[in-house]
């Protein structure tokens, strides 16, 4: 092992080298999914701590991943600790139905109205594939429709134009589905109709076009990993009215928005009923922990008692885990005495001023997106509105100003969407913005940035 490295490398180094090299011979990457990867290297952590986590040098980072996003609350808030532990020391198994199970539900409903009815599993996959053949029984209908960009978990179904290019994307009304990384059969791709986002004319005509088949619409009222780029409130208006008029049930999926741009989710801050919501991350606090849920008369089709021969199956080994729904009653309680969402908000909304401050003074060719507690960066001269705007802009240099942050404490999901959590606070924000300031400057004595035209 030591040869491979050169001389001058500290212990420290090798440590880090050592790891890489152990994890490569066991795992793809040497990461345990898609998420972890990182240039050179994957992150070697030893723990976590508010809204910071600390690598195996000891060097700390603050952190705008948070788990891909569940850590609301921060990392090892006590709250949950506290919940999980206890939840281990009952050891309820999950096959019985507990009574906080049930107040969950309640607490659930309570924030998001529209979930009436909801079941519970680990993932956001899950309940997007629940949410598919909740509506594809209740409509009898095949198709599902989707938007350019939005990403809804890891099934074959939704796999469909996660992401694009303008070579393979085709046009905004008559957009190609487009395999993201896998090998998708013809025929799990043609039940999968693409819509553009954020286009209501070029989407009517796609609806109508496939009205009679289309079983659901899934949407994230913003879109997430494509770069936090918001529903327009015209779209997503016009959007709810052309499913309900084509008996097409409209699913949000708010594994990222919900606990984020309100209690309540995006159909809060949009003032839209979905017939279905899918919600995940943040609800558990950090454990695993998704939910299904939507109008009586639909989530209806999964009950046993009332269609004994004709039921929706819907189960999981793992559905209202003990220590998830302990995690996310905790997350509920501490979110509602602190008014979490709050104070999320108002440094969202520091972090997307301060960088749109940035941008000007600098003279930078860049559109800042996002709302809640979610922010994003794109340099491009347009204004972004849609998957395609996000494709277009200069995705490396995203990418370089998160690897170069890196460097200085700063922990981004490689070109992807910042998260913020109640730990977060205005020195993090304001070191964040100092430090990116001084790396645009960089970027552009680097000719790696444009200047606004
Ligand atoms: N929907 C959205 C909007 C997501 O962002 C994700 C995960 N990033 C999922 C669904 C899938 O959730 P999970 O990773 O828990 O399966």
């Amino acid at each position: 092992m030591t040869s491979q490295l050169d001389n001058e490398q500290t212990a420290e180094e090798f440590d880090e080298r050592h790891y890489h090299v152990r994890a490569c011979e066991v795992m793809p990457d040497g990461v345990a999914g898609y998420s972890q990867l990182r240039s050179p290297q994957p992150l070697y952590l030893s723990h976590a701590e508010g809204a910071r986590i600390f690598d195996i040098k000891g060097k700390d980072y603050i952190d705008y991943l948070l788990g891909a996003g569940p850590l609301i609350l921060g990392h090892r808030h006590p709250a949950i600790a506290s919940a999980v532990h206890s939840a281990l020391d009952q050891a309820i198994p999950n096959v019985g139905v507990s009574t906080k199970q049930i107040e969950l539900a309640e607490r659930l409903r309570h924030h998001v109205p529209s979930m009436e009815y909801l079941r519970f599993l680990p993932t956001g996959t899950e309940g997007v594939q629940a949410a598919i053949r909740i509506a594809r029984k209740f409509t009898g209908r095949d198709l599902i429709g989707k938007f350019e960009g939005g990403y809804h978990g890891q099934a074959d179904n939704v796999m469909v134009s996660v992401s694009a290019t303008s070579e393979n994307r085709g046009t905004e009304s008559d957009p190609k589905r487009v395999p993201y990384h896998c090998h998708l059969p013809k025929t799990v791709a043609d039940l999968t109709v693409v819509l553009p986002f954020n286009n209501i004319e070029a989407c009517s005509k796609i609806i109508e076009r496939h009205a009679d088949d289309l079983a659901v619409i899934l949407i994230e009222p913003m879109l997430g990993f494509a770069g936090a780029i918001p529903a327009e409130q015209d779209f997503i208006d016009k959007l709810r009215l052309l499913t309900k008029k084509y008996g097409i049930l409209l699913c949000f999926d708010e594994v990222i928005t919900g606990f984020r741009l309100a209690m309540g989710g995006g159909q809060a801050h949009f003032r839209i009923t979905p017939d279905l919501t899918v919600l995940g991350k943040a609800i558990g606090g950090g454990m695993p922990l998704a939910a299904v849920g939507g109008h009586k008369n639909i989530m209806d089709v999964l009950s046993v008692t009332n269609h004994p021969d004709d039921y929706v199956f819907q189960s999981g080994t793992f559905s209202a885990f003990p220590m998830s729904v302990a995690a996310g009653l905790a997350t509920i309680d501490t979110m509602e005495r602190d008014n979490t969402i709050q104070h999320t908000n108002e440094i969202g909304e520091m972090a997307r001023t301060g960088l749109r401050d940035i941008v000007e003074d600098l003279d930078i060719a860049a559109d800042v997106t996002g709302l809640g507690s979610l922010f994003h960066i794109h340099f491009t001269t347009k204004r972004v509105r849609s998957a395609r705007d996000a494709e277009d802009a200069n995705q490396k240099a995203t990418l370089i100003l998160h690897e170069r942050l890196l460097n200085h404490g700063i922990h981004f999901y490689a070109g992807r969407l910042g998260f913020l959590s109640s730990a977060h606070g205005g020195d993090d924000i304001g070191y964040t913005l100092n430090t990116i300031r001084a790396v645009l400057e960089e970027l552009q004595t680097e000719k790696i940035l444009t200047k606004k035209q």
